[in-house]
């Protein structure tokens, strides 16, 4: 079983969404195991505070070393061979790449990180800082939960055909899925390609494989020019 642990302030933020479709067959068939670790539990003082302002001034407030290393370290000796992995938008870009190899691995920790972010000496307790993109979240949880279902739906056992998550884009590095079509055969004049109703097999493999080509040089190109 995979075992993916969360640590939060909002746990009540995956309810809803681990609680249906994939994730929710996935836990239930005991294909992994999402445990929530409510971060303010490991706030020492009387008001558990997690947050505090920052030195030398500035708006909002920083997440506090003290409560979020205990959490890391709670969450280590939970899960010795976790993967701990902190949320922030300085971090490396999450892929599918990162995906299968995380799913190697015995389990993985999410920070979630609020506020301001976190105070920088807490980089040194995490295994790896990723970035969902070159975005703002309020916080990491949509971050965590995106990496969750890209997770749980590679896991070997959860999607229904395992051919599936083979063919998905980015499976090979830079290459998307082809277009796909289904029935009516015509839709507001817009038809299916001919090659897809012929039963070619040879032929409707071709045709895939040159669309998905196609298509991803295209958005390439289209990501290499928004980089520039
Ligand atoms: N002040 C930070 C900055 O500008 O880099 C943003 C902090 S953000 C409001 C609060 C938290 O949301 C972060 O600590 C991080 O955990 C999460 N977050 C926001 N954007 C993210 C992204 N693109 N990828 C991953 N996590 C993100």
């Amino acid at each position: 079983m995979f075992h993916a642990q969360v640590l939060t302030l909002f746990p009540e933020f995956f309810d809803s969404p681990l609680a249906c479709s994939i994730p929710k067959r996935a836990i239930a068939a005991g294909l992994v195991s999402v445990e929530m670790m409510q971060i303010r539990d490991f706030a020492t003082d009387k008001h558990r505070q997690v947050d505090d302002s920052p030195y030398g001034g500035g708006p909002g407030m920083l997440m506090k070393p003290e409560p979020v290393v205990a959490a890391i370290r709670a969450a280590r000796k939970r899960q010795p061979d976790t993967h701990v992995v902190m949320l922030t938008p300085s971090g490396e870009r999450f892929t599918q790449a990162k995906a299968l190899d995380w799913i190697e691995k015995p389990g993985v920790t999410l920070l979630c990180g609020r506020y301001e972010g976190f105070d920088e000496r807490i980089c040194d307790y995490v295994d790896e800082q990723i970035s969902m993109g070159d975005y703002v979240l309020s916080g990491g949880e949509p971050a965590a939960l995106s990496i969750l279902d890209a997770l749980i739906r590679l896991l070997p056992g959860v999607l229904g055909s395992p051919e599936s998550a083979v063919l998905d884009s980015f499976t090979e590095e830079g290459i998307l899925d082809w277009p796909h079509y289904t029935r009516p055969a015509c839709f507001e004049g817009k038809s299916v390609p001919d090659v897809l109703l012929s039963g070619d097999h040879a032929a409707i493999a071709a045709w895939r494989e040159a669309e998905a080509r196609r298509r991803s040089e295209r958005r390439n190109k289209t990501n290499q020019k928004c980089a520039e």
